[in-house]
């Protein structure tokens, strides 16, 4: 069983942005290595621009994958940024992205974060009435009108995300029915009120439950903006968009997500915002299929009948394939032999990392070719949450490289 994938082969071996994995392993000099292949991003863009509505802005959500030459590579196909800390704020002030076009999210934002945005000129996405309090201070300080909106947690929940961060009791957002006195509160504050933000879970691969999900957000947040006094001029509809990670799941029908936001703007929110920037917000769904982690055999052995592959990578840099990243059953990410890419030869192993603890497995009895100590073993769907969602100093190993392809 092969996982399907977009990237390039020659020879039965396995691309990345047109190089062997093996030659990429040379110019890199190190293994285990991150890398991304630039024209499956740009491609990825193409395929969301020709599905999406024109009117509708594309941002990349930072947090998924902050590698600068990606974000930079980024900055020139979509509209817009949304980082989650002031470091990433950085990184996004550094593209060519202007900063109105950069969104600024996240719970604990400190007093030197919104300073810095404010000074900037980002959006701040409010997460609290004591956050507004805080930007309206700042900004009353330096003597500039901060650009705000309000994060929202919705009154209702999106089943089937890997991550829920919407609905209920949340530590993200305004619940949507104190969102109205917030309103009125900020109308009276020297501070711009752009509009609202709703992000409610991440990795969902339900079409049908997205589909609904964007009725509702544009439903709330319509019924928000009738609460302002001057229209808004911007909101996020969030994303959540999944990818496929393991042999049972499916991609999304991103035709059919296009279908239903086009409907949403022509029927329902153009007719009374004519005006207003609408933007889709994904992280995951960009980056997350464009990226392998590629790491060497260093020992191969046998223990009671079972074969174990030992790599010189592990969960400490792609904490996601070890299982240990919210997921609540370990399921292998799919994995191939980077120079046998094809082979239909399999045998039954154990994928092991070089940490010294059971939770680090990459493949469990996952069928391989032959695979001998000095061998690169690839794992997909690597490009997001990987390197800096992984907890790098557990045992105190070098970091691994990043490039971009
Ligand atoms: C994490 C996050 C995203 C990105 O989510 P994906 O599932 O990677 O698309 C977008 N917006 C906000 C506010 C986030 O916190």
């Amino acid at each position: 069983m092969t996982h399907r994938h977009e990237f390039a082969t020659s020879g039965g071996g396995m691309l990345v942005g047109g190089v062997p994995v093996e030659r990429l392993a040379q110019r890199v000099g190190s293994t285990p290595f991150f890398a991304y292949d630039r024209t499956l991003l740009s491609n990825r863009i193409a395929l969301l621009r020709a599905e999406l509505p024109a009117d509708l802005e594309l941002s990349y959500a930072v947090k998924s994958n902050p590698m600068p030459a990606l974000v930079q590579h980024l900055s020139g196909i979509v509209d817009s940024l949304d980082v989650a800390s002031g470091a990433e704020m950085k990184l996004a002030l550094d593209t060519p992205i202007a900063p109105g076009e950069i969104s600024f999210a996240g719970p604990a934002k400190s007093i030197a974060e919104l300073t810095q945005a404010v000074a900037a000129g980002v959006i701040i996405e409010l997460e609290s009435v004591t956050e507004a309090d805080r930007v309206t201070r700042i900004g009353a300080e330096l003597g500039i009108r901060p650009h705000v909106a309000i994060r929202v947690n919705p009154d209702f929940e999106v089943k089937g995300s890997g991550m829920r961060m919407g609905g209920g009791a949340q530590q993200f957002g305004v619940d949507a029915e104190d969102v109205p006195a917030l309103i009125r509160q900020l109308e009276l504050a020297d501070v711009d009120l752009t509009g609202f933000h709703v992000f409610a879970g991440s990795q969902n691969l339900h079409t049908e439950i997205i589909l609904e999900a964007q009725a509702k957000t544009v439903d709330l947040l319509l019924s928000l903006a009738r609460e302002m006094s001057s229209p808004p001029v911007y909101l996020n509809l969030g994303g959540g968009l999944g990818i496929p990670y393991y042999a049972n799941e499916e991609p999304l029908d991103l035709h059919a997500v296009g279908q239903n936001l086009e409907m949403l703007l022509r029927e329902r929110i153009r007719p009374v915002l004519p005006h207003a920037r609408v933007v889709l917000e994904l992280g995951r769904y960009i980056v997350g299929e464009c990226g392998v982690y590629v790491t060497r055999v260093v020992d191969r052995k046998v223990s009671r009948g079972k074969t174990f592959l030992v790599v010189d990578g592990g969960m400490h840099h792609q904490m996601a394939a070890s299982g240990n990243f919210g997921q609540v059953i370990r399921r292998n990410y799919p994995i191939a032999v980077a120079d046998r890419i094809d082979s239909d030869d399999a045998e039954r192993v154990q994928v092991v990392g070089c940490l010294c603890t059971p939770l680090d497995i990459l493949g469990n009895g996952v069928e391989l070719p032959r695979a001998d100590v000095g061998d690169l073993i690839v794992l997909f769907q690597a490009g997001a949450y990987g390197l800096t969602a992984s907890p790098t100093a557990f045992l105190s190993h070098p970091m691994p490289l990043e490039v971009l392809v």
